[in-house]
């Protein structure tokens, strides 16, 4: 540790992102991506966006990319900011909206970046146990809070709350900021945006990273009131005006505007759930009943750990989070069908079985 580091950096303890090997011929179900590339619309704007203007700087507003935003969610570009990934977006919501006098709420079991960002800003916080079942319930939020975040469909579990369930949540607590991070709602959950309409103390955050599969791009947004946007963009300004190159506008406005490539891709990564689901049900797994682009499994003879390193050996990636609640589990992105069928013939390997 260099005598040279800030307190703030000597007492960080920082998000660890998934693994990115530079290994040949790896299957890679470690870090949510999409199987499938972007929108050729979003590939083609990107090239053409690649030009002398990028002498220039961008427009620090991403005027185009947030009226498409607008549209496409039946909202005004008023209440839609975008940021560098949902991380960024996230990030200013804990400076601008989730740092308040009273603690900060969110389960012991989701995205581990809230307790990084929680530290990093100093903000307040309590966690609240997920039920038996690694469930959000709704009535173990009914207590004294200065805001609450909640992932939905939550991760690692893949489990998903219904918007009326989230209503219920809004109408416990109407003067306190409630962020929503849907980076997987793409999948079969029900986005929470309609709410927004009645709720101005709901931010929903979602990304173009998974459903979009932009992950390369980092484009992420919120959409909200236009009061909660207002003190996002006085945070975003306060810190980084330019968070969006001009590629990165180009390419994300036109993905937003390709709604048949998005909807035909997302319907594909369902299908692709569906069948990972039954082939490793084959296999004895226990797997968590999933909204996302992901499942989260276990199996009852062996221990996550050792199952995420017996795959990694045969060249198959997943995620394993060491915590006591998540060890026996492991997170599995859900790939093209030939991802699929290498990571059940390796598990099925390792297990001893044979997948039927
Ligand atoms: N929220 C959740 C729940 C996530 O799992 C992730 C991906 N790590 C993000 C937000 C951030 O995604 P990105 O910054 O790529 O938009």
């Amino acid at each position: 540790m260099s005598r040279l580091w800030s307190r703030t950096a000597r007492d960080l303890s920082p998000y660890v992102p998934g693994e990115q090997p530079r290994l040949a011929d790896l299957v890679k179900l470690n870090t949510n991506e999409s199987p499938f590339g972007p929108s050729p619309l979003a590939l083609a704007a990107m090239r053409t966006a690649a030009a002398d203007d990028l002498r220039l700087y961008p427009d620090p507003e991403a005027t185009e990319l947030r009226q498409a935003l607008a549209s496409f969610h039946g909202v005004t570009p008023e209440q839609v900011f975008v940021g560098n990934g949902s991380d960024e977006v996230l990030a200013h919501a804990f400076v601008a909206l989730l740092k308040q006098r009273r603690p900060l709420l969110y389960p012991d079991v989701t995205y581990s970046f809230y307790p990084v960002w929680a530290q990093l800003f100093d903000v307040a916080c309590e966690t609240v146990p997920l039920d038996d079942e690694m469930r959000v319930r709704i009535a173990d939020y009914r207590r004294d809070a200065g805001a609450i975040i909640l992932a939905n469909p939550n991760a690692p579990t893949g489990i998903a709350l219904s918007r009326a369930e989230i209503a219920g949540l809004l109408d416990e607590h109407r003067d306190i900021p409630v962020v929503i991070d849907e980076a997987y709602v793409d999948f079969g959950g029900e986005s929470a945006i309609p709410l927004v309409a009645d709720h101005p103390n709901l931010l929903v955050v979602q990304t173009m990273s998974k459903s979009r599969g932009l992950a390369g791009l980092r484009v992420g947004y919120a959409i909200g009131d236009s009061g909660l946007v207002e003190a996002l963009v006085r945070v975003k300004d306060s810190f980084n005006s330019y968070p969006l190159g001009r590629i990165a506008q180009a390419g994300a406005t036109a993905s937003v505007r390709d709604e048949t490539y998005f909807r035909e891709s997302c319907a594909r990564i369902v299908e692709g759930r569906d069948a990972l689901v039954r082939a490793l049900g084959e296999l004895g797994f226990v797997v968590l009943p999933s909204r996302a682009n992901f499942v989260f499994a276990r199996h009852p003879a062996m221990d996550g750990a050792t199952l995420a390193s017996a795959l990694r050996d045969r060249a198959v990636l997943v995620r394993h989070f060491a915590r006591p609640r998540t060890a026996p589990y492991l997170r599995i992105t859900v790939g093209t069908a030939d991802d699929t069928r290498r990571r059940v013939a390796a598990a099925s390997d390792i297990l001893g079985t044979r997948a039927t």
